[in-house]
């Protein structure tokens, strides 16, 4: 993680929560036996704690969801749920402010009480010093960038996107929903205009890497890293979303479909910055899902993904987009299958008839995800889970399904 992008932010080690003695997390993993090797108990133990102060009071699942980073090899999870269900019950009832209560309960040490002020006079003195020149290389949140070039980030000059309040947040014009170009995994999650638009919004968050990389990660560096199994871009694919980049004073609008040009080729200027994702938003007749396939259901990059958005009048489609990732050498927008499905009738056939045409447009390779004919089949169930998931009263295409 680059520096810059903890601009505004206090940083807290395990050494920061030191009190006398163990503190309460502390304490509930060692009551649990849920301590293991030194290399993964700090990361727990830092991960809940900071979730102790939220303002939410948590459920055992939310304060599992704080540590879905963090993965052990060594032992169990049993001990640390257990540790976990521990701390939500100590947590039940909070009434006064969750960082003073977190002090008054031996959570963290006094001293966190004095950081509101300190990064307040932090942040008035160095606003600008942290955001770099429009010139330089852009940074989302690094979470692909420090992983694929870790030594030449070491001396590379950055634009810290996330440092610009201009491309921050999610809103909405009329029917139409804008995102930021430094707007967050977590930005997205939390966004009300999106939960509202897409009632599985957490089901399909929840498969997509995990709370600390969510934290950090921007919806646009997922797209301009172009990996073919990126989630967010197959998501956004198949809303047929738009993106606006921007070069110094001047902006230019193209369809997200049309950004991918080549393995890693983009119809992007170096010096061109993603300043907004633009999309309409779903309708009383619109329905959209978004399946995934991993070799784990969490914390895993996809071997296939998809989506599919459908604009119906009863069961005739108006208009249709499907996307597809791991199939091609770019996030593949179907156009042909969305072509093919305009102005069709939903029956088992239709459905049938669309993994033909799917399968002609796709190119997959064999590679650690899987073998060739793997995702070419991955790919056809996966279609046939959108309408399985979409429209599960049409029993035709559960038998389908299973043949
Ligand atoms: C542990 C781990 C798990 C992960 N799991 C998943 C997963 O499940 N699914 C998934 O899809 N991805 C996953 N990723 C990949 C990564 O988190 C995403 O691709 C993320 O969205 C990248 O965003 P970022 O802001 O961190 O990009 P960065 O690393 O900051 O940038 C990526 C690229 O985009 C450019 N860029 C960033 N923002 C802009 C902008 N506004 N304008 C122009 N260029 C820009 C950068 O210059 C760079 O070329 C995972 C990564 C890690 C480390």
């Amino acid at each position: 993680m680059a520096i810059g992008n903890a601009h505004g932010a206090h940083i807290v080690t395990i050494e920061g929560i030191n009190i006398d003695g163990l503190n309460a997390v502390q304490q509930a993993f060692a009551e649990e036996g849920a301590t293991q090797c030194g290399f993964c108990t700090p990361g727990f133990i830092m991960s809940l704690t900071g979730s102790c102060l939220s303002d939410k009071n948590p459920s055992q699942d939310d304060a599992i969801e704080a540590m879905n980073g963090n993965i052990c090899r060594c032992t169990g999870y049993k001990s640390i749920e257990r540790a976990a269900g521990k701390i939500v019950n100590q947590l039940k009832g909070r009434t006064n402010d969750p960082v003073q209560y977190a002090i008054d309960n031996v959570f963290v040490p006094s001293y966190f009480s004095g950081i509101p002020n300190q990064l307040a006079e932090l942040i008035t003195h160095s606003e600008k010093k942290f955001i770099g020149s429009h010139d330089n290389k852009t940074l989302g949140g690094g979470t692909d960038l420090y992983v694929q070039q870790h030594s030449e980030m070491l001396r590379e000059e950055l634009y810290f996107i996330s440092g610009n309040k201009e491309y921050n947040g999610i809103r909405k014009e009329g029917t139409t929903c804008i995102i930021g170009g430094a707007a967050t995994v977590t930005d997205l999650a939390s966004s009300q205009i999106m939960n509202k638009a897409f009632h599985n919004l957490k089901d399909y968050i929840r498969l997509i890497s995990s709370t600390p990389i969510r934290n950090m990660a921007t919806v646009a560096g997922n797209f301009i890293n172009a990996s073919p199994i990126g989630d967010l871009t197959i998501f956004f694919l198949a809303l047929d979303s738009s993106i606006v980049f921007e070069n110094k004073d001047q902006q230019r609008q193209i369809r997200l479909r049309d950004l991918y040009k080549g393995y890693k080729q983009l119809d992007k200027m170096p010096d061109e910055i993603l300043r907004e994702i633009r999309f309409e938003l779903p309708s009383a007749s619109t329905v959209f899902n978004f399946e995934k396939v991993s070799k784990r259901t969490c914390l895993d990059i996809a071997s296939v993904n998809s989506a599919i958005f459908l604009d119906l009048e009863e069961d005739l489609i108006r208009s249709a987009h499907l996307s597809a990732g791991g199939v091609s050498p770019i996030p593949l927008y179907l156009v042909r299958s969305s072509e093919f499905l305009t102005g069709k009738r939903i029956t088992a056939q239709l459905v049938n008839d669309l993994l033909g045409i799917a399968q002609s447009e796709i190119s997959p390779i064999s590679d650690a995800r899987g073998s060739e004919a793997y995702k070419r089949l991955l790919l056809s169930q996966l279609i046939k889970a959108h309408f399985i998931t979409l429209f599960p009263a049409l029993p035709a295409i559960k038998f389908l399904y299973t043949s």
